[in-house]
């Protein structure tokens, strides 16, 4: 094909990328099937291709830790475990002995999981098929004879598109030759995706449209940061791209200055600037940029890609992991918030004709208390070794509060009896996500020690929106005076009733927000590690002065268009 044409997909890496187009097809591997005269042989002819996939995996991964981090590294180590676990390892020895191929055995015990994988409803857990895909075929390339395809030695910038790239043939790419990923499959939570970030190689996946029918040679611009891949750019989008790039890169090394420091307003005012994590890599990722702590920890993180609840002491290892990766600085443990759009099979939860109206968050935790007395039990001793704090999301009623704390004070004293260290003075805290939390403030003072405003639901709430449903998609915005003027009561509630209030929805990290919270009285800001820098930049940016001079317009107006057209053109970054 030839002539300019853009295709739209997910921005997955951010960054702008030039380069020539190589397309790789898979190829098809044929029949699998074949006669088997000695399932034995079959059997340990399998054993030793195991063994050698661990090792090559191994090495692959051990790279990966090198290059972009340990936890990056374990995107690859994950797949040893895949082929070892007990239940996989049954299911292709059971296919063997009763006489299929190894080849045969192992394709059919990888598509069970795919299929487990991709029926599943969060988005992370269906991401995981690919992991799965990544090792059959690795596994069968091994079992057949085949080479590895090598993308190690790809030559000066290359844009590499696919309908899918495993995450391992993401992590042996070289960020100086690929200039770029443009993919049919994926999305942002992808492992291949992850991968591509931290090797700082723009990115854009889940693309619509026939990503194949380009020609190996063909010029592509790949734009990480709007999620779009251009082909055969005219040379009047060259060069508008070439100047997004210099931006883009300009940007990126004005915010690497703000790496490590504190954050302060432009009069010099410190702000706490804390990180929202949903792994131990997210965690590292924002003590590399430098935080206050971690503002929000999605404990959900523990409990999806699997097929039981995890146990006691493996929550509290990964609680007292990412307390450590702190250093004694807080970190706020949120329990669990399943229900809404996360749904876990193993957890027996009931289909809900609104599920964001239903069984969320701690609603279900005082359900199931069994479970969440062991959860509770996990953090309590993981409180032991840094400085944690306690937050029960979805809460509705102050009663809600009352019943999780009995419960909490509960397991304390079962844990002080059996002479197992916790922080005695661990605080609990509320997420203000529903209207009645935020208009009840003052009574939820009461029973919380502090407040997390969790701006994703309020706004949903508010404005009768669903956050998931796309037909409605542009009505949900937190800029709606609505949504701005409930920020505004619950910090205002918190300085008349000494609360500590901060703000973990996406709301804290939308810069032409800042100056708006600022003025609000907002402390506390807690967004997702890539959103850091830019926000401890925009902080720094905005006196007192000029915030209300902004604030006060903008909370005059009337209607969410206004004001955000008026916040984006005084935006500071
Ligand atoms: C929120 O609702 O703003 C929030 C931070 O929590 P989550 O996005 O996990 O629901
Ligand atoms: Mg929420």
């Amino acid at each position: 094909m030839t002539g300019e044409r853009v295709l739209y997909g997910v921005a997955a890496s951010p960054g702008i990328g030039f380069g020539h187009a190589l397309v790789y097809k898979e190829k098809p591997m044929g029949s699998l099937e074949r006669e088997v005269a000695d399932p034995k042989l079959e059997l340990e002819r399998y054993h030793n291709a195991v063994e050698t996939f661990c090792r090559v995996t191994r090495i692959k991964a051990d790279r990966v830790s090198e290059m972009a981090g340990k936890d990056q590294g374990d995107i690859i180590r994950c797949q040893i475990a895949m082929i070892q676990d007990p239940y996989m390892s049954g299911q292709v020895e059971g296919r063997i002995a009763m006489g299929q191929s190894a080849e045969a055995a192992l394709s059919a015990s990888c598509d069970l999981f795919i299929d487990i994988f991709t029926a599943a409803e969060d988005e992370l857990t269906r991401q995981r098929a690919a992991d799965v895909r990544d090792l059959r075929g690795s596994m069968l390339r091994l079992l057949l004879g085949l080479p590895e395809v090598d993308f190690s030695a790809l030559q000066p910038g290359t844009v590499l598109l696919a309908e899918e790239l495993s995450p391992s043939a993401v992590s042996v790419l070289n960020s100086a030759n690929v200039a770029g990923i443009v993919l049919g499959k994926g999305g942002p939570t992808s492992h291949s995706a992850i991968l591509a970030r931290a090797l700082e190689i723009p990115a854009v996946l889940g693309v619509e449209g026939r990503v194949l029918d380009t020609s190996t040679g063909e010029t592509v611009i790949v734009d990480g940061n709007r999620g779009c891949a251009v082909f055969s750019p005219s040379p009047e989008m060259r060069t508008v791209y070439e100047n997004r790039q210099k931006d883009f890169q300009q940007l990126r090394a004005s915010l690497r200055v703000f790496v490590g420091q504190e954050t302060r307003t432009g009069e010099g005012e410190r702000i706490q600037l804390e990180a929202n994590a949903g792994s131990v890599m997210d965690a590292n990722r924002a003590a590399g940029y430098g935080c206050d702590g971690i503002g929000l920890l999605r404990t959900e993180f523990l409990y999806l890609d699997r097929t039981s609840q995890p146990g006691e002491e493996e929550q509290f290892h990964a609680y007292r992991q990412i307390l450590a990766a702190m250093r004694g600085k807080r970190v706020t443990i949120r329990t669990l918030d399943v229900g809404g759009d996360k749904n876990l099979p193993y957890l027996g939860q009931i289909k809900e004709d609104n599920p964001f109206l239903g069984c969320r968050g701690i609603r279900f935790s005082l359900r199931e208390e069994d479970m969440f007395r062991l959860h509770l039990r996990a953090m309590l001793r993981a409180s032991a070794y840094g400085k944690a704090q306690l937050l029960l999301p979805m809460v509705s009623d102050v009663e809600e509060v009352r019943q999780a704390r009995a419960i909490l004070e509960e397991e304390k004293d079962s844990l002080r009896r059996r002479n197992i260290p916790f922080d005695e003075d661990l605080p609990l805290g509320v997420m203000v996500e529903t209207v009645s939390a935020c208009l009840m403030a003052d009574a939820f003072a009461k029973v919380a020690d502090f407040f997390s405003v969790g701006t994703n639901d309020l706004t949903q709430y508010v404005l009768g929106v669903d956050r998931g449903n796309a037909r409605v998609a542009q009505l949900y915005s937190y800029f709606h005076p609505a949504v701005l003027r409930m920020i505004r009561h619950v910090l205002h509630s918190g300085q008349e009733t000494g609360t500590q209030v901060s703000i973990c929805g996406e709301a804290a990290a939308d810069t032409a927000l800042t100056p708006l919270l600022l003025s609000f009285g907002l402390k506390r800001f807690s967004v997702a590690p890539v959103a850091l820098l830019p926000v401890r930049k925009a902080i720094s940016l905005w006196t007192r002065e000029e915030a209300q001079a902004v604030t006060q317009e903008a909370m005059s107006m009337e209607t969410e268009e206004e004001v955000r057209q008026f916040l984006l053109q005084h935006e500071k970054k």
